[in-house]
């Protein structure tokens, strides 16, 4: 073995054992471990060309790809995927600085040291690129030629190193245009037989709040652990709190996608749209950080609205200090003020989202941890953002609370975040993982008294334990909000289930 070969197997052999330790390993893993690294041997030692490019080339394909996939291998054990991608390629410079700063850790820091340390070493001292095995060349072309589409097609896990980062990329940016050509034909879409069980000159005002990573089994109205919903436990007797309920996915885009589109796609229409033509006044008030472009779903969903306030300003000046949630208070006073008759309030809070501590004002840093350690600091900072959340859904409903109209608020979260004390929780959310832990979403209703006067006969069969795994948010949204269309499905209400 002389030093070039090191140089071309380090990565491989290295990812390998990384994942071998970690227990994510499977047989197939240990042929990628040796055919990638002797197939870009032979590619090099068949071309003729100066050494260093060659090198450079191999930086790009082997070394850099894989140390993105070991990172995120080490940060939650899992190889990084398309998934990953579009949460990482769909934020912007400050939640990606916020995302850095949560994930760091000695692990990742060390871990960066020595693989470019040795990367380099290798670089400047091994000298040639040669491939002396001669005879063995056209059996192992013909190996590769063989087994690489079987891997490539089979599965995403076994693809070459650069095509896990780019395949990802690509498509995430094939999606942004197909979201923006959607966007532009978006008035084509006409539902059928709209019809309201509300007279049209009763008014309406309705309210979804839609968290961020909050897990149900955080919050004391739905456990008997610590009192992180103190203002939800006062007033428990009004709440209709569904205890059963689960997100269907676990990151925000997906997630979105799923509360927001018929059948997930934006070809069969969007519930932002159904209200406008069911005669609403559309109102989108989030303190997530915005997208320009509406390069992503939650960022056209506010533009289809008829009004829509972006508040948190803190992605354009990384530095800022990030809004609280309870700035989204004011925006909802004036939309009160509004003159429409019937309207639907969608809001978007940042809840939970990590880093958590950043979530809440210092009043709230109620919960502490006894240990010292980054992972108890983090539960105890997650359980204060839970707190402060209980404190906003208390303002908000102090405004609608005030009006005596036929209106609901209606709280649940995108997704669960999975965090305990487990060694093997995560302390994150993610589709590439999917621990139990991140679908377990709160799902809660309030009604005023006119409300539950005029829809007597509906609520009479609601059932809080009924189990809807996982729940269709968009069509229960339109079951409460007593709409209906010919695109409506009143069986996969949770309103329905029995
Ligand atoms: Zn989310």
């Amino acid at each position: 073995m002389n030093l070039i070969s090191i140089y071309i197997f380090f990565p491989f052999i290295l990812e390998f054992i990384i994942k071998y330790i970690l227990g994510i390993s499977e047989w197939s893993v240990i042929i990628i471990a040796v055919l990638m690294p002797i197939t870009f041997f032979i590619l090099f030692s068949l071309l003729k060309h100066r050494i260093k490019i060659l090198k450079i080339i191999y930086l790009l394909i082997a070394y850099l790809p894989i140390s993105i996939n070991i990172s995120h291998i080490l940060i939650f054990n899992s190889e990084i995927s398309c998934g990953a991608f579009m949460s990482i390629f769909a934020t912007n410079i400050s939640e990606s600085i916020e995302f850095v700063d949560h994930v760091m850790s000695k692990k990742i820091i060390i871990f960066g040291l020595l693989y470019w340390i040795s990367f380099g070493v290798l670089f400047f001292y091994s000298r040639e690129l040669r491939f002396k095995a001669e005879k063995y060349k056209k059996t192992l072309i013909t190996l590769f030629v063989i087994l690489y589409p079987i891997f490539c097609f089979g599965d995403q896990r076994y693809r070459f190193p650069f095509e896990k980062v780019l395949f990802p990329y690509i498509e995430y940016h094939i999606d942004i245009i197909k979201n923006k050509k959607i966007l532009n034909n978006r008035r084509n879409f006409v539902f059928h037989d709209i019809k309201s069980y509300i007279d049209k000159n009763e008014p309406e005002l309705y309210i979804i709040v839609i968290g961020e990573s909050s897990n149900r089994n955080h919050m004391s109205i739905y456990s008997n652990g610590l009192k992180t919903t103190p203002y939800f436990d006062s007033i428990k007797g009004e709440l209709q709190i569904f205890d059963k309920i689960k997100s269907k996915y676990c990151s925000t885009l997906k997630a979105i996608k799923h509360i927001f589109l018929f059948n997930e796609k934006f070809e069969n229409g969007d519930i932002i749209t159904l209200f406008k033509q069911a005669g609403f006044k559309t109102f989108w008030i989030s303190n997530q950080y915005a997208l320009e472009n509406n390069e992503n779903i939650t960022s056209i969903m506010a533009t289809l609205a008829d009004v829509k306030v972006f508040i948190n300003k803190a992605h354009y000046r990384p530095k800022l200090a990030s809004n609280y949630d309870e700035s989204v208070v004011n925006y909802l006073r004036k939309v009160v003020l509004d003159k429409a008759k019937k309207k639907v309030v969608f809001i978007h809070l940042f809840g939970s989202h990590f880093p958590y501590a950043k979530r809440y004002p210092k009043n709230f840093d109620v919960f502490k941890s006894e240990k010292l350690d980054k992972r108890s600091r983090e539960i105890a900072e997650y359980n204060n953002s839970i707190l402060y959340t209980d404190y906003v859904l208390f303002k908000i409903l102090n405004v609608i609370k005030n009006q005596d109209t036929n209106s609901y608020m209606l709280y649940f979260s995108d997704h669960a975040e999975d965090i305990t004390d487990d060694p093997k929780s995560p302390h994150a959310h993610s589709d590439d993982i999917r621990t139990e832990e991140m679908f377990n979403i709160p799902f809660v209703v309030w009604l005023s008294p006119k409300y539950k006067s005029l829809n007597n006969d509906f609520m009479k069969w609601w059932n809080i334990h009924a189990e809807c795994c996982p729940v269709d948010i968009l069509h229960s949204i339109i079951d409460l909000s007593r709409i209906s269309c010919k695109e409506y499905n009143k069986s996969k209400s949770i309103f329905s289930m029995k």
